[in-house]
């Protein structure tokens, strides 16, 4: 499904027979727009920032409506807050990875990242979607501190 960015808002809110309204087609556009999750806040920022503000109950419903669909995911929450984003990059029971740095904090998608899916599951339990969520330090966070040599000097 990774064709949704090709697609107006308008035709991607039909192919999930979604009602299509400005507020609706606003918010898809900051989502195709985004290339991380985005909080309801961080969404209600842009459209503002784009002069087409809307209130945080139109966002919270128009989300809530988008997740029901399918169309959206709740990718992953940080400070108990859920983050937002197209499911156009996630597979049918697999979510993409998401990679949280310990240093400065952010989450970032890994949609070329593959994980096998859980095996092995006890019986009675149904897998409907798996979402993997990986800890380390990013790029930016790793210059390795001055006084730790690279190598110990052993000889
Ligand atoms: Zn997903
Ligand atoms: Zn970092
Ligand atoms: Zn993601």
């Amino acid at each position: 499904m990774s064709h949704w960015r090709e697609m107006s808002p308008r035709r991607i809110l039909q192919s999930f027979a979604l009602r299509c309204t400005p507020g609706r087609k606003s918010i898809l556009q900051i989502l195709l727009q985004s290339e991380q999750a985005l909080t309801q806040d961080q969404i209600a920022d842009r459209l503002a920032r784009r002069r087409r503000p809307l209130n945080k109950v139109t966002i919270y419903r128009s989300l809530e409506c988008f997740l029901r669909a399918g169309l959206v995911h709740q990718a992953y929450q940080q400070d108990r807050i859920w983050h937002y984003e197209l499911a156009h990059r996630c597979g049918k029971t697999q979510c993409h990875p998401h990679f949280s740095c310990y240093e400065c904090g952010r989450t970032f998608c890994l949609p070329e990242v593959s994980v096998p899916l859980a095996t092995g599951l006890r019986a009675g339990f149904v897998l409907v979607r798996q979402k993997v969520r990986l800890e380390g330090l990013c790029p930016d966070c790793q210059q390795q501190p001055a006084d730790v040599p690279a190598e110990s000097p052993l000889s």
